[in-house]
């Protein structure tokens, strides 16, 4: 039968009409089952399964979150973007009677860049001032998480300088690499310098620019530097500390700040007690012990061997004996408490002196990139 061409343009003129989806996968939701979700019939969500399993997609990758965009047309799917990053996505496409899948990647660059941080309040605050994305300020305390306590010893007027990896999509900062040099120079802690090191062996660390190691046994604070938005007061980081004769350090801290295992060892206390709410203790080396008192989530078990800088719990409130949030830190030698402000902690060994001109050669662009001078502000000359 023939028909009018006019009328097979209104006929297909709605069915021209586009209709948009966009959708997200929700938490516990299948691939298959967003697809239904997004009012596939059975057929279709067959064949754009079969699309995507063509074009190495792996479906145990899926995560909530992931964003799905449809295009339909006269209730058909005619296009479906899944995107799972900024840098990967999938598109099925109808072509004819089936669908056909294809992976996309993006390009990226990657740069080593110089960043300079100024302290108005917080470590934070300065890199968001400086344009940079505020995880630069967790990575950066990372460097400098022997000597500097990155909630007590930050000072106004302090000032950083890294030179760091970072990885770009068209033009748009993606995320961070290793911190290749850094330099700290506050008014508490002095001036600070740590090198990225990578060993003939392939071990990855931290050394000062004569060889000698930037980590020590213990770290210099319990608390991660993280950002935790606390329930009062509207600072970031409220966070103040006393020595008192209570055996150990309190750390005012919003509920849910990360603590860390100040050194490797092993666990010797988890859990409930009455005045000191969750608690956790921890054995190390030189009959050292540390105690984390008043958790409100505890995440390792008694027995189990923790690594310097494992995130074994966040403070909290919990226990008779508080005011209110705050992380108690206790120390012991030998059975005794002590005050952990007080210690001198040994430096890890230095680098063999074999290794000095490998590190030396290794460091010395970022060396040079460190003394740089700081790019001219306008107007001045
Ligand atoms: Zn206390």
């Amino acid at each position: 039968m023939l028909v009018p061409l006019a009328l097979v343009a209104l006929l297909s003129g709605a069915t021209d009409t586009a209709v948009i989806k966009n959708r997200r996968i929700e938490k516990h939701q299948t691939v298959a089952k967003a697809l239904y979700d997004a009012g596939l019939d059975d057929v279709t969500v067959d064949a754009v399964h079969g699309a995507l399993k063509a074009a190495e997609f792996d479906f145990r990758k899926a995560r909530p979150g992931d964003q799905l965009r449809f295009v339909l047309r006269g209730g058909q799917l005619d296009v479906l973007d899944y995107r799972r990053s900024l840098l990967t996505e999938w598109q099925v496409r109808r072509d004819g009677e089936k669908y056909v899948g294809k992976k996309r990647e993006f390009e990226r660059e990657q740069r080593v860049e110089v960043v300079e941080l100024n302290v108005e309040s917080s470590v934070w605050d300065a890199a968001i001032a400086a344009g940079e994305k505020p995880d630069i300020a967790v990575t950066l305390s990372d460097v400098f998480a022997w000597d500097i306590d990155f909630y007590r010893d930050v000072q106004k007027g302090d000032r950083m300088r890294a030179v760091i990896e970072k990885t770009f999509h068209k033009g748009r900062l993606l995320d961070y690499g290793n911190v290749l040099a850094a330099e700290y120079v506050g008014s508490s802690v002095g001036t600070r310098r740590s090198f990225h090191y990578r060993m003939p062996d392939g071990t990855e660390s931290y050394f000062m620019q004569d060889g000698s190691s930037a980590r020590k046994t213990f770290l210099k604070s319990p608390l991660k530097y993280a950002h935790v938005t606390s329930r009062f007061g509207g600072r970031h980081h409220p966070i103040l500390n006393y020595y008192s004769n209570h055996n150990g350090v309190d750390y005012h801290a919003p509920v849910g700040t990360p603590v860390w295992a100040v050194a490797d060892g092993t666990v010797t206390r988890a859990g409930y007690e009455t005045g000191g709410g969750n608690t956790v203790c921890v054995k190390h080396v030189m009959s050292f012990e540390t105690c984390y008192l008043h958790l409100s989530k505890i995440s390792v078990k008694v027995g189990q061997k923790v690594s310097q800088k494992a995130v074994i719990a966040e403070s909290g409130n919990t226990g008779k004996l508080t005011t209110g949030p705050h992380l108690h830190f206790g120390m012991k030698r030998g059975g005794g408490w002590v005050n952990p402000l007080n210690q001198n902690f040994p430096r890890a060994d230095p680098l063999p002196k074999a290794l000095l001109p490998d590190f030396q050669a290794q460091i010395a662009d970022a060396l040079t990139k460190l003394d740089a001078s700081p790019v001219a502000a306008f107007g001045t000359k």
